[in-house]
């Protein structure tokens, strides 16, 4: 989706559009009951796609819990998150829970996949926005909650760069771990709504395409889900000058940041500056 720098599992729109705020959706999880505060065709659709979403990324609905919040976008602008397991989720613009009941019921079911999301789109967004967010809970089945803190180490080091520039979505959504939920969004996308729907979503012509058009463009599934944490790695090292004004203003080495994110990882990094030392010294 478009998103921008944010903090951990969190998919952050790149255009943030303080909102008035809107009444989080009562009901604690989507198999709850229907309530006024939500129209038909949202919650109906939402309850439509919900499933279809979490059998494309191999869940099952006891895996995954999912808090609906009425509106297109939080305060912030946020229009979905993911919580790895084991995270705490507390109250703040981003998880509205103004009635009561969903915090409550995320931190009990801490031991699972989260996710939350603004239900106020089209059918096909709502659910290319769904499986976008599963993949992260996917990714983070294959590797852990690792993966994330890896993640926040690219955001904190892309921040260097971009903190506070609207746009900057282009560059988060350059990021591997992005791109691969980009694309399984759009590949279910494609399957479920059909080739023309996705291709008129996908075009920045549109206003839907401007907004959500990323959740739609990808003609390939996801990449090598084992090869994803070297792929965050590579994409990292396109940053090395950050990553080292990255490190300074924290006090530590990069290594050592590196190596708290991702056990055995600067090895990986001393291992990428030798390639590049042996190439100048070859031109030499
Ligand atoms: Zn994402």
């Amino acid at each position: 989706m478009l998103v921008a720098l944010g903090a951990a599992g969190m998919c952050v729109p790149c255009t943030s559009v303080i909102v008035a705020r809107r009444r989080a959706v009562p009901s604690r999880a989507v198999e709850a009951r229907q309530d006024d505060s939500v129209n038909d065709e949202q919650l109906k659709s939402l309850r439509d796609e919900w499933p279809a979403a979490l059998a494309d990324a191999g869940f099952d609905v006891q895996q995954v819990r999912l808090y609906p919040f009425e509106g297109e976008q939080s305060d912030d602008g946020n229009r979905a998150y993911y919580f790895t397991p084991g995270q705490d989720v507390h109250y703040d613009v981003n998880f509205p829970d103004e009635k009561g009941g969903q915090i409550e019921d995320a931190n009990k079911h801490r031991d699972r996949h989260r996710l939350a999301v603004w239900v106020d789109s089209s059918t096909p967004v709502l659910g290319a926005r769904l499986r976008h967010e599963l993949e992260h809970a996917r990714q983070v089945e294959a590797h852990g909650n690792h993966l994330f803190d890896l993640n926040d180490l690219v955001l904190g080091v892309l921040w260097v760069k971009l903190e506070g520039l609207k746009g900057s979505g282009q560059l988060y959504n350059a990021i591997p771990l992005e791109v691969d939920a980009n694309a399984a969004a759009a590949r279910f996308a494609w399957q479920r709504y059909g080739e023309d729907v996705v291709r008129d979503l996908a075009d920045p012509a549109s206003a839907a395409g401007v907004k959500d058009g990323v959740l739609f463009r990808s003609l390939t599934p996801p990449g090598p889900l084992e090869s994803l944490p070297l792929r965050m790695l590579a994409f990292l090292y396109q940053f090395a000058d950050l990553c080292q004004l990255f490190a300074e203003r924290r006090r530590r080495p990069f290594d050592d940041l590196l190596e708290e994110a991702w056990p055995g990882m600067a090895r990986a990094w001393a291992a990428l500056v030798a390639v590049e030392l042996g190439n100048r010294e070859a031109a030499n």
